[in-house]
């Protein structure tokens, strides 16, 4: 039995965290009420704000609070290349390589049709925008190299195949059912230099 109601429920609150266990949520818990309350506040506030303004981009789908993304709204970019990736973690890791300059488009995950997951889900309606853009050349697909990844690379490569657009694919130096946003940032270079036309 604990002592206060509101303490157990911040504990149970902060387990919705990935990677935390109730050991964890009760450091967590204990700490930001002993040490950090003006921190907690703080925390309180962003999650609350984002959790409310955080919505999609209406161009590449990442998370974006304004209608465009800062990403979509700069003109200082290549818009002869478009980079396709599973979620917004991977662009932070593209990002991150530092000599990739095209636009993105987010998937929100991959093709899954067991469960439910199917071209709408993934926003080929919006990827179709992209598609009647001329100015674009290439579409870099980076989805990630597992099963589920590479079927969707291959339903991708086949929507575009009618556009007079070069379809890529990164290859060497992923690992096999690696993940993009794992992957430390020199492979990733590695892999954006290596990528085979499919
Ligand atoms: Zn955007």
């Amino acid at each position: 039995m604990q002592c206060s109601l509101l303490l157990e429920q911040l504990i149970e609150a902060l387990r919705c965290l990935p990677g935390v266990g109730p050991k964890t949520a009760q450091r967590m818990a204990f700490q930001l009420l002993l040490r950090n309350r003006e921190r907690g506040k703080h925390l309180a506030k962003t999650l609350l704000d984002a959790m409310q303004d955080i919505k999609h981009c209406q161009k590449c789908r990442t998370f974006s609070e304004h209608p465009l993304c800062k990403l979509c709204q700069t003109t200082a970019r290549d818009s002869t290349l478009l980079c396709i990736v599973e979620s917004p973690a991977d662009i932070f890791a593209i990002e991150q390589m530092g000599n990739y300059r095209g636009f993105y488009f987010v998937l929100m995950g991959h093709l899954s049709p067991l469960d439910g997951i199917g071209p709408n889900e993934i926003g080929i309606p919006q990827l179709s925008l992209f598609l009647s853009d001329e100015n674009l050349k290439e579409i870099i697909v980076a989805t990630n190299p597992t099963v589920e990844g590479e079927a969707t690379a291959h339903y991708l490569s086949e929507l575009i195949k009618p556009y007079p657009i070069k379809v890529t694919r990164i290859r060497h130096g992923v690992p096999l059912g690696g993940e993009l946003e794992y992957i430390d940032s020199g492979t990733l270079a590695h892999a954006f230099a290596g990528r085979d036309v499919i």
